[in-house]
């Protein structure tokens, strides 16, 4: 008796004593970057010209341009006459129709190009009443310029142009060779412009060292248990695919129906597929995610990401419970879409949802359809696929070599005592084409962003500080420099 209480105090004794020096060991990296002075930034003309570039309704919907290319031209006019000096140094072509290529020629030749890269289309608005400011008016109020693309996408595109200009007029020269692409398209998928941006690179035989694009921001306050604002230097997308589930049945009058009709077939079908996820976990750019951000958290959590080999069920169980966190776990998937019978009074002879999947950098579009198929359980539904477009995930990027020790020092330069961590984009973006052309791609706008924006995306009175736009041209500028090094 004694022998065996002695026994597990000894166990306990050493699993404290493990853990606790773990969790002291576990610290964030020490950040040791060279302060510099912030370049200046004429504050007025960058407000002014966020305010010009809302203004311009290029909203981008499908089907033909038509009426709509006169704003998208306008835009692309704009860009010219606002950023005289920016473009009398940089080369431009124009790319599917509307997508502006700048070519900033380089100090050193021998050094492989990068790309910064932003769209300038937005989505239609839905509900302008609702707006606090007129949605396309660029309103500046409360220190917030105002308006649909402010945030989404045409704010970073105004900072980089506001960065280039100012360097341009100073004589400057990059370190290497910078190309900026504007796409016109992002939001409906940008088979036009980024894609044949990269075709174009494609073609030419230029291989980027890496590019850079939204698909992140500087979150503060979105990540629970974190004082300090989180740069998620997103390393990798998802992918992206519709899979249609179908069950079929006689069909007939309602007022006679069988016991199983084609709709509750499909309803157990799918009851089966959403009673697990699909498996994940702390694993690949999830688990550098975590591991980066785990020793800023507090005490309690610090010790369970210390202390993965013994908690990892318990993390991924407490991670899970969150949808932002599930979804840097795994492959998501969401029923969106029903269809049954056309008439109230007639017994559909078939039933079919659509379920939206993002695919995680682990699973694939196969490996996904599997799923369902062994989910839905029962060969007499069918699963297939909604439709020939898909995309599977990206590949994933380094975090540990120049570009992103580029990118991090830039930040911490910029925005001083923040965590810096790679990340996953858990939506697509432009960057599906761009980084077919580059060794890496990294996706983040230099924003902080706090979790009530996250309802402005897309949504209702999207609007961006006048703080964070002076920062993102700091930004860019401290990059371009920092690109050589
Ligand atoms: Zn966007």
């Amino acid at each position: 008796m004694r022998k065996w209480v002695l026994r597990i105090t000894g166990v306990l004794l050493v699993l404290i004593i493990v853990q606790t020096v773990n969790t002291v060991r576990y610290q964030p990296d020490a950040a040791n970057v060279a302060q510099i002075a912030l370049p200046s930034v004429d504050e007025a003309s960058l407000v002014r010209h966020v305010t010009e570039a809302v203004q311009f309704k290029t909203i981008s919907t499908t089907g033909e341009m038509g009426q709509r290319g006169a704003a998208f031209q306008g835009f692309v006019d704009w860009l010219v006459q606002s950023y005289p000096k920016a473009n009398a140094a940089m080369t431009r072509q124009m790319v599917g129709g509307f997508t502006p290529l700048y070519r900033w020629q380089g100090a050193d030749a021998a050094l492989a190009p990068v790309l910064l890269t932003a769209h300038y289309d937005v989505v239609p608005v839905v509900n302008a009443d609702a707006w606090d400011q007129a949605a396309f008016s660029g309103a500046v109020v409360d220190g917030y310029v105002w308006g649909r693309g402010t945030l989404d996408d045409k704010g970073a595109l105004v900072a980089m142009m506001e960065a280039v200009e100012a360097l341009a007029g100073a004589g400057y020269v990059p370190p290497r060779t910078v190309y900026f692409s504007f796409g016109h398209d992002e939001e409906i998928g940008g088979p036009q412009g980024a894609g044949n941006v990269a075709a174009y690179f494609k073609e030419q035989g230029i291989q980027l060292a890496w590019s850079l694009d939204e698909g992140s921001m500087v979150l503060q306050d979105v990540i629970g248990g974190l004082d300090k604002p989180v740069a998620s230097i997103n390393v990798a997308e998802k992918g992206y695919v519709n899979i249609d589930i179908t069950a079929h049945a006689e069909g007939g009058h309602s007022s006679l129906p069988p016991r199983t009709t084609a709709v509750s077939k499909l309803a157990n079908g799918l009851t089966n597929l959403q009673s697990g996820p699909v498996p994940g976990g702390l694993t690949g750019v999830s688990k550098d995610f975590f591991d980066k951000l785990g020793p800023n958290f507090p005490l309690v959590q610090r010790v369970l990401f210390a202390n993965q080999w013994f908690y990892r069920p318990i993390l991924e169980m407490v991670l899970s419970k969150s949808p932002p966190t599930d979804a840097m776990l795994r492959s998501t998937k969401a029923p969106t879409m029903l269809i049954g019978s056309p008439k109230e009074n007639v017994l559909p002879q078939q039933a079919m949802a659509t379920v939206n999947y993002r695919i995680h950098p682990r699973d694939s579009i196969e490996g996904l359809l599997q799923h369902t198929k062994d989910m839905v359980d029962n060969d007499a539904i069918e699963v297939k696929l909604h439709d020939a477009w898909g995309a599977e995930p990206s590949p994933v990027s380094s975090a540990d070599n120049a570009a992103f020790i580029a990118l991090e020092t830039t930040f911490r330069q910029v925005f001083g005592d923040i965590i810096v961590v790679p990340g996953l984009t858990v939506a697509a973006t432009d960057t599906r084409h761009y980084g077919t052309v580059a060794d890496d791609s990294y996706r983040i706008n230099p924003f902080v962003f706090l979790d009530t924006d996250i309802a402005r995306l897309h949504g209702v009175n999207e609007r961006i500080s006048v703080e964070n736009l002076v920062r993102a041209v700091q930004f860019y500028t401290v990059l371009i420099d920092n690109m050589g090094k």
